[in-house]
């Protein structure tokens, strides 16, 4: 049977170019009338309009709030720039010296700050995988010189135009135990290519924000780059709305509305299978075809930036909890007990090393081979981030005992019959019950609920396999051959050499 592919006209971008239609940062309500645009996402068995359907409205709202907030100080100075007449988000910001990425760091910090660490996939870590496709671009024009310019029109058009992206490097989880060469359904791959364009067929997941986003960056984890068919191996671009294109969002935390504590109502970013029905994509949204060892070379490159933003992520999400687990604690007067005071004092300490690494990283920056300035390599904290992440909510279960299930919800307040009774019986120490109830619902929402667990799931996985990544580690270390020959030659048996 012979497919039709609708060679769509994409928005198009060099035309947005410096024009009047590149409008820069968001505002909230621009951001969500941009995202009434045809897409195909489904949710629960049903194709929905993602700015209607109550179960994405709540973190929408949110997200679109957050976009406001960069309109006025003290937000607009710490993540924002002008120049030209327009504002750009210093999330998309090439920073071409130590200061200028020191910026940047500042920029994300106040993203994460913001959202207490709990939206990893802010905006801002996928402008900042652009970054590093930016500063990879000149590989990329070994393979073709087009892809290079491929890469430096998509970003210009991504940076003035404050594009929101998703990223799906991996692929589906059929079976990994076998081969493309088995089930080439297995693998996204590029089914017919022509002078204006490629058409892709197959899917890929997990994209994290996929239903809040203009365009999916489609590029490869290194397992799967190293493919032996280089049909599979394809770096591109497309827009959400584009033919043949489907989204299926997970199951919603968000949309219960269990009051203002309710973390999933703001923060559930949603994560999504993205299916590629035979898409049609344009060629100037291509930036690499079938050399996997470029591939392989680009991924830890183009994530540099966002890794780090990854941390910064990370040290907001470990503040916010020991914050919780410090006034849940002193709420009900155990913060003074031996265990718990330990156990406070182990979040510090996680706390501590992840302010202290991230100090180092940018301490230890310096320029890449291709001219931008990149913090040091995340790795050992991105390994270290996925260790700890149960042993955050191992403290908060064990300090709050049965306070992370039986308390008063915010409704509970109300009743003239019960309220009374709620306030007495169920107030802390030194603390009144509504205080007491905030906090511990903090808890029972890290702990307790979907969004907790999927936190928790988010950090184990969102790096990659935390295994591989140890195994990178261990052949990681620089100076270690020499040592182990000092060592040798010192302790060997016989006397060694300082015998
Ligand atoms: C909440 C969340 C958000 C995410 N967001 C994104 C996103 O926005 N974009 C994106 O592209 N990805 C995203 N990811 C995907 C993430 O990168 C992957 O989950 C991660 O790389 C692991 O791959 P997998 O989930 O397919 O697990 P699998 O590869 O299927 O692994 C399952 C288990 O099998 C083991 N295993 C697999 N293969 C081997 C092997 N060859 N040898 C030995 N053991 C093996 C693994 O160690 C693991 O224990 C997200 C993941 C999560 C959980």
């Amino acid at each position: 049977m012979t497919r039709l592919v609708t060679r769509q006209t994409y928005p198009s971008w060099p035309a947005r170019l410096d024009g009047p239609e590149a409008r820069g940062t968001w505002t909230g309500d621009r951001l969500t009338e941009s995202l009434r645009d045809g897409r195909c996402v489904w949710h629960a068995g049903a194709q929905v309009e993602v700015t209607e359907h109550p179960n994405f409205r709540g973190p929408l709202n949110y997200l679109a709030g957050l976009q406001d907030r960069q309109h006025t100080a003290p937000m607009r100075d710490e993540v924002t720039e002008t120049s030209n007449g327009r504002t750009t988000s210093l999330s998309y910001a090439l920073p071409t010296d130590r200061d200028a990425l020191e910026l940047k760091a500042a920029a994300s910090h106040a993203w994460m700050d913001a959202t207490h660490g709990l939206m990893p996939r802010l905006p801002d870590f996928m402008s900042n995988v652009m970054v590093g496709l930016w500063d990879f671009r000149g590989e990329l024009a070994r393979v073709d010189t087009r892809f290079a310019e491929n890469v430096e029109g998509y970003y210009e058009y991504c940076r003035d135009n404050d594009i929101v992206l998703t990223h799906a490097i991996g692929d589906p989880q059929m079976d990994r135990s076998s081969t493309v060469q088995e089930n080439p359904d297995m693998a996204l791959r590029v089914v017919e290519r022509s002078s204006d364009g490629i058409v892709v067929r197959g899917a890929k997941q997990l994209a994290t924000l996929a239903p809040y986003c203009h365009d999916v960056l489609v590029y490869l984890s290194p397992t799967y780059a190293r493919r032996e068919l280089p049909q599979h191996v394809c770096w591109f671009s497309v827009p959400m709305n584009a033919p043949g294109l489907s989204v299926l969002s997970r199951a919603s935390m968000a949309g219960r509305r269990t009051g203002t504590t309710d973390l999933a109502d703001r923060y559930d970013e949603q994560d999504a299978m993205v299916f590629f029905d035979d898409v049609f994509i344009p060629f100037e949204r291509v930036f690499l075809l079938d050399d996997a060892a470029t591939a392989v070379a680009g991924f830890w490159h183009l994530n540099k930036w966002s890794l780090h933003v990854g941390q910064i992520r990370f040290h907001h999400r470990l503040r916010f909890t020991l914050a919780v687990a410090r006034m849940a604690a002193r709420a009900i007067g155990v913060d003074g007990f031996r265990e718990i005071k330990s156990d406070l004092g182990e979040l510090a300490q996680y706390v501590e090393l992840s302010r202290m690494a991230l100090t180092s990283m940018l301490a230890e920056a310096a320029p890449t081979k291709y001219g931008l300035w990149a913090p040091a390599s995340t790795l050992a904290m991105d390994t270290f981030a996925a260790q700890i992440s149960g042993r955050l909510n191992e403290i908060l279960t064990k300090i709050s005992g049965s306070g992370a299930v039986m308390q008063a919800a915010e409704e509970d307040f109300t009743p003239p019959e019960l309220a009374p009774l709620v306030r007495r019986y169920m107030s802390g120490c030194g603390v009144d019950a509504d205080e007491k109830a905030t906090v511990f619902n903090l808890v029972r929402n890290l702990i307790c609920t979907d969004f907790g667990a999927r936190q928790h799931i988010y950090e184990l996985w969102n790096r990659g396999d935390p295994v591989r990544n140890r195994m990178t580690l261990a052949d990681a270390p620089v100076g270690l051959d020499e040592l182990e020959a000092d060592i040798l030659s010192d302790f060997r048996f016989g006397g060694g050499a300082r015998a």
